[in-house]
């Protein structure tokens, strides 16, 4: 995807898709109690994406007469909000007492596309009203039962993947009987009696599941793998982008975020309405980074429909050490520390040769490269630092006449 204009318009991800077959059935009297499939709290470890169909024809319609499906989807779907999460390891537990009828295992486990692959790595489990549960897209070599084993409700059977007809992690959790798909759920347009011990509220609440910075425009796949936040941006850079995994926007929402500079002022503010409804689905936006910006804590805040999701922190500040400053030869013995090493938190005396009267600029680099402090000599070189703020560790001095540097010194902090 690329961008339509140099306006940075919020992207979006297609909602998932869990392509399987068969039209969906009339409910049949059962006797079942479901316990939840997935171990964990519901809205916080997984969440549920899709129900089954209820509308036989090609429109969509859940149990609670909503749109949280899609055509012809024959059970509910239990999502991760990314592979990350998958990664950790999430167990899938039985729902109700049986016998284990069948597994597949040994199949690709990182699907992120549509795809012939069906239910993928699972494990079916046939209950004593001869119904039976179908626990699809598990993780490759993760089963904990074996065929024919009896199982009790709540023990774990395996572990959550994206295996087989896969876009994202997620347990797709199916009832049959006879042949016929069951929907476990109550609702106007759902069964008359659930079949769950204790079934969660329905919601239409706009969440937004996650968010984060990062230093370069992403992609789908980028996001489905939930890269680490990047807090330091530079104004060599090119953009700081935002991004936000929600759950629920409808058609017609606006999502919007606000930039903030560090004094608290709107720097700019993004506003996208939505077109479409999405479940589950991520969007982007972004902000340049001209020379021209002020230094300092900086902010996103992303809001859906007015209503604040989250608010992401991150600093503007100098580049980290360049290449060319690493390798540049200069002569060390051009600065003059005392004491040296240096304590935290106690004065430093610093003095660099070579300054033909001006004053320099000082900064210091940590580590990382990144520059923990700039500041001036006096017109002698020289310069007292009452009290380093700094943790102990070894720094980087550079000292430098109007953008050229003229010497460059390590620096150890003790504690
Ligand atoms: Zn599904």
């Amino acid at each position: 995807m690329r961008h339509p204009s140099t306006r940075m318009a919020p992207r979006r991800l297609l909602r998932m898709l869990i392509v399987l077959c068969a039209a969906s059935a009339p409910l049949a009297a059962q006797p079942l109690s479901l316990e939840p499939p997935v171990k964990g709290a519901l809205d916080r470890d997984y969440y549920l994406v899709n129900f089954p169909d209820r509308d036989s024809t090609t429109g969509i319609r859940d149990f609670a007469c909503g749109w949280y499906t899609y055509d012809g989807h024959q059970g509910t779907d239990f999502v991760l909000k990314d592979f990350t999460r998958m990664d950790s390891g999430v167990t899938v537990l039985a729902a109700a007492p049986g016998t284990v009828t069948h597994i597949t295992d040994g199949l690709f486990d990182r699907s992120k596309a549509i795809n012939s692959g069906q239910f993928g790595n699972y494990i079916s489990v046939r209950h004593s009203d001869g119904s039976i549960a179908f626990y699809a897209h598990l993780r490759k070599g993760s089963m904990l039962v074996a065929e024919q084993q009896a199982v009790v409700a709540g023990q774990p059977l395996a572990l959550i993947g994206s295996s087989g007809n896969s876009t994202d992690p997620h347990l797709h959790f199916e009832l049959r009987k006879s042949g016929v798909t069951m929907d476990p759920w109550m609702g106007a347009c759902g069964a008359v009696a659930s079949l769950w011990k204790q079934q969660p509220a329905y919601s239409t609440v706009r969440e937004t599941m996650d968010a984060g910075l990062l230093a370069f425009e992403p992609t789908l796949d980028t996001l489905r793998e939930r890269p680490p936040t990047v807090r330091r941006f530079s104004v060599s850079g090119t953009q700081v982008w935002f991004w936000a995994h929600t759950l629920s926007v409808h058609a017609g929402d606006t999502s919007s975020v606000v930039w903030r500079n560090p004094s608290g002022a709107v720097h700019r503010v993004e506003r996208y309405v939505h077109d479409t409804n999405y479940r589950y689905s991520w969007w982007w936006f972004s902000m340049p980074l001209p020379a021209s910006l002020p230094e300092g804590a900086w902010k996103a805040e992303y809001s859906i429909n007015g209503q604040l999701q989250r608010v992401e922190p991150f600093e503007i500040g100098e580049p980290p050490l360049s290449a060319e400053h690493r390798d540049a030869a200069l002569p060390r013995a051009l600065v003059e520390l005392y004491p040296s090493p240096a304590r935290a938190g106690q004065p430093l005396s610093i003095r660099v040769a070579g300054n033909d009267g001006a004053r320099l600029r000082l900064r210091l680099f940590d580590a990382l490269g990144m520059q923990r402090l700039n500041t001036h000599t006096e017109a002698d070189g020289t310069l007292v630092l009452r009290a380093l703020p700094l943790p102990a560790g070894f720094y980087v001095l550079v000292a430098d006449r109007a953008g050229e540097i003229v010497a460059r010194s390590g620096l150890l902090l003790l504690d």
